[in-house]
């Protein structure tokens, strides 16, 4: 038995881990046109040097980042605008040029070179099992996310335009880390159109295939929030009922094995519910991205955390890996080298002691 900070008495201390994240954006090209994202419907950027890399990283250090997710759309590697750019880089193609920012990312940093460590985790949708070969040594984790389970949505406006989102295909998708043992990051979105029903058989469908093949980390359940120019820009976001309900669903049928996280930087006064209902991580937390930085972020987290703490509900930071994965022995040799110059620690030596630290721009 606990007590909280108002006096109640409860039964045990429950806990919730998070991560802080920096994403960078590589490219909005996509193949596709899902109704509630607008990648296809808002300007690109140029594929970020090199030079631009190293200054993102730097940010995210010193926002006091965990990792760095790496996005692009689906299907982009034959585009001519892609193929071109990466080879004005010097690189033979877009996958060749994904494992270099990965191979960077992930040898910078440590103790010994005075900087936090990051990790890499790609957002890109499937990667053939070609490339995935060539990504593997530089790779910790991948997010593969089914979207969801329910194929009414492919004339629906969610994925009318997204015809490789089937709940067979994208299954198919996520078998191919598993034939590489990469770890891999799945889940659906919620408030999408879906049929409420379509929870449970993505949670069954995913528990199925990491019974085969065991390389599913976490199971993410994403809120759908409208975005401005998508199709779906007029649409009113998931309600927290809604999005409390789906995480009991989903953690009534999910493998226990499997970490399940509902993400909620955008709703942090979810953080007990979600514990109770049976989530056990909220995912990520920008702390900034391409674009711009989200200030307003560790003072939102440090609230959460309390706010927690006062339900007894205890809030905790993780590493991109689970303890699980980490302790695999097949992770690759340039993974497990990052992992240990995380744990070795160094906060503070560049500064970085955490992301309630006022950074110097
Ligand atoms: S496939 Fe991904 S990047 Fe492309 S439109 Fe859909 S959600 Fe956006």
């Amino acid at each position: 038995m606990c007590r909280t900070q108002s006096g109640k008495l409860i039964s045990a201390m429950q806990s919730l881990t998070y991560i802080p994240d920096f994403q960078i954006v590589l490219t909005r090209r996509c193949a596709f046109d899902c109704g509630y994202c607008n990648f296809r419907r808002t300007a690109t950027p140029v594929l970020p040097s090199k030079k631009q890399i190293v200054r993102l990283m730097q940010t995210a250090r010193r926002l006091g980042a965990r990792e760095i997710t790496l996005v692009g759309g689906e299907g982009i590697a034959h585009l001519q605008e892609i193929v071109s750019t990466a080879r004005y880089y010097g690189f033979a193609s877009w996958f060749d040029y994904v494992k270099f920012v990965c191979e960077t990312i992930l040898d910078a940093g440590g103790p010994q070179q005075g900087r936090r460590p990051l990790l890499p985790r790609l957002e890109m949708g499937p990667v053939s099992l070609t490339d995935l070969v060539k990504l593997k040594p530089f790779l910790p984790v991948m997010t593969l996310l089914i979207h969801s389970a329910d194929d009414g949505l492919q004339s629906r406006p969610a994925h009318a335009h997204a015809p490789q989102k089937t709940l067979s295909q994208r299954l198919a998708a996520l078998e191919l880390p598993g034939q590489l043992g990469i770890p891999t990051i799945t889940g659906i979105m919620v408030g999408i159109g879906e049929e409420r029903g379509s929870w449970e058989r993505a949670a069954q469908a995913v528990t199925n295939l990491n019974k085969r093949m065991g390389h599913i980390q976490n199971f993410v359940i994403r809120p759908f929030y409208p975005l401005p120019y998508s199709a779906m820009a007029k649409q009113a976001p998931v309600s927290d009922e809604v999005l409390i309900d789906a995480v009991g669903v989903v953690r009534g049928v999910l493998d226990k094995k499997i970490m399940l996280t509902v993400e909620l930087q955008h709703r942090p006064h979810l953080a007990a519910a979600a514990a109770k209902a049976g989530a056990d991580d909220l995912g990520r937390f920008f702390l900034g991205d391409s674009d711009r930085l989200h200030f307003e972020m560790p003072e939102s987290i440090e609230k959460m955390i309390a706010d927690a703490r006062a339900e007894g509900i205890e809030i905790t930071e993780r590493m991109p890996l689970t303890d699980n994965f980490i302790r695999r022995r097949e992770l690759p040799q340039a993974v497990s080298m990052a992992l240990a110059r995380c744990r070795q620690g160094n906060d503070g030596k560049d500064g970085s002691s955490g992301h309630l630290e006022a950074i110097g721009m």
